[in-house]
């Protein structure tokens, strides 16, 4: 009897999903229909490229909207019985959560002779999810992307602003911020470039079928900041890993960054123009002063311990951090702290805001850095370089520098 109910209960709860997820298919329908045909020039593109073979392909793109299910397109845009799209449910969660589907991205729907062929989602940036019919029967795989790669050497004068000039020059946003990035611990983008300064890098572009996709890995990077001379060069750990070095193999990663304000958070955030002067010098006080507004994101220079987090009448919201070999750093007059005493904190990480707690005159970052208990200037101090490279990759670097060298 138990048994019987449980399966009773079972059937009702397996009748009311059908039933709700009918009419949830029917209500999607109703929003996507009268949306798609208002939208039809704009979210289906057809080629006719291939009208030469003798079969007519026809290539379908869908932008998912709010609110779309792939089961919902699949009943839509492809005609796939209701029966059928269930079936498949059970064959496309094996390779794929369907319920993870984003909004904005395409399903490309491929029709040979009218008739449904295959369909492509973009799982990511790597892998993409393939439907196909063949026969009868629906095949379901998960897949890598292939790209074809093109390599660009691009370079560039800081003028007014970095990102400016990086936008002026050709690169993405993306390049932009992966330049700031690998030489993040040499070179202060927030604050500390010049008119003349120069960058030159040699990075991926990736096509797709002959269309751009999109940029891939920086290759390699020069950067001259204050007549001062980086260089970068990618190379890949036997578990396919980017690490950066300069030629000698010394990693381009150090124990501190340059700077707590990171340029990627404020470019992305704030007017890209801004300039973040630096207020005052070391001289005066020992410590940088940056200007930038209240609720500025403030990052650790370093992995580390949180040493104090807490009030102190002239400091206000302060925050002190202990690196290891001699190093700590801190940061004063946020208006917010996200960190506590004792936590630990990864190289990078968000630990407060830019504020004008205690005493202060305006919204800034007090930074300070101790070197062996004594402070020292964190803009002209060279802290411990991470790792050299591994034995058995310095022959890769080598190679690596002779390709790309001469063009930086
Ligand atoms: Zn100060």
């Amino acid at each position: 009897m138990e048994y019987m109910r449980s399966i009773k209960k079972r059937n009702i709860l397996f009748r009311s999903i059908v039933v709700f997820s009918i009419s949830l298919v029917v209500f999607i329908v109703s929003i996507i229909i009268p949306q798609t045909s208002a939208h039809e020039e704009k979210t289906f593109k057809q080629t006719e490229e291939f009208r030469a073979l003798e079969q007519f392909i026809t290539t379908e793109t869908y932008e998912i909207q709010q609110g779309d299910t792939l089961l919902a397109i699949f009943q839509i845009q492809v005609g796939i019985s209701y029966g059928d799209v269930l079936l498949l449910i059970e064959k496309i969660n094996e390779v794929f959560d369907i319920t993870k589907i984003k909004q904005g991205n395409v399903v490309t729907i491929t029709l040979v002779d009218g008739v449904f062929d295959y369909l492509s989602y973009d799982i990511n940036s790597k892998e993409e999810l393939i439907i196909s019919k063949q026969d009868l029967e629906y095949i379901v795989e998960r897949k890598d992307i292939i790209f074809e790669i093109k390599e660009s050497v691009v370079e560039g004068d800081v003028g007014s602003s970095f990102y400016t000039s990086g936008i002026e020059v050709g690169l993405t946003d993306r390049m932009i911020m992966e330049l700031a990035t690998v030489f993040a611990w040499d070179v202060d983008f927030t604050s500390s470039l010049q008119k003349g300064d120069e960058f030159s890098l040699v990075f991926q572009n990736k096509y797709r079928e002959g269309k751009f996709a999109g940029t891939g890995d920086l290759l390699a990077g020069r950067f001259v900041n204050d007549g001062q001379e980086f260089f970068t060069y990618l190379v890949k750990d036997k578990e396919g890993n980017n690490k950066y070095y300069n030629e000698d193999g010394d990693a381009t990663e150090r124990l501190l960054l340059k700077t707590p304000i990171n340029y990627k958070r404020i470019s992305s955030g704030f007017s890209l123009n801004r300039k973040h002067p630096i207020l005052g010098t070391f001289k005066n006080h020992k410590a940088i002063d940056f200007a930038a507004d209240t609720g500025t994101p403030v990052e650790t220079v370093g992995d580390g311990e949180v040493v104090f987090a807490g009030w102190s009448d002239t400091y206000g919201n302060y925050i002190k951090i202990e690196h290891g070999q001699g190093f700590v750093t801190a940061y004063a007059h946020l208006s917010k702290m996200y960190v506590s005493p004792g936590s630990r904190v990864k190289q990078g990480s968000l630990i407060g805001a830019v504020g004008t707690t205690g005493r202060s005159t305006g919204p800034h970052l007090h930074y300070e850095m101790y070197k062996n208990g004594s402070l020292v200037n964190p803009l002209t101090t060279k802290t411990p370089a991470g790792k050299s490279i591994n034995e058995a990759l310095k022959s890769d670097l080598l190679e690596i520098v002779s390709r790309y060298k001469a063009q930086l």
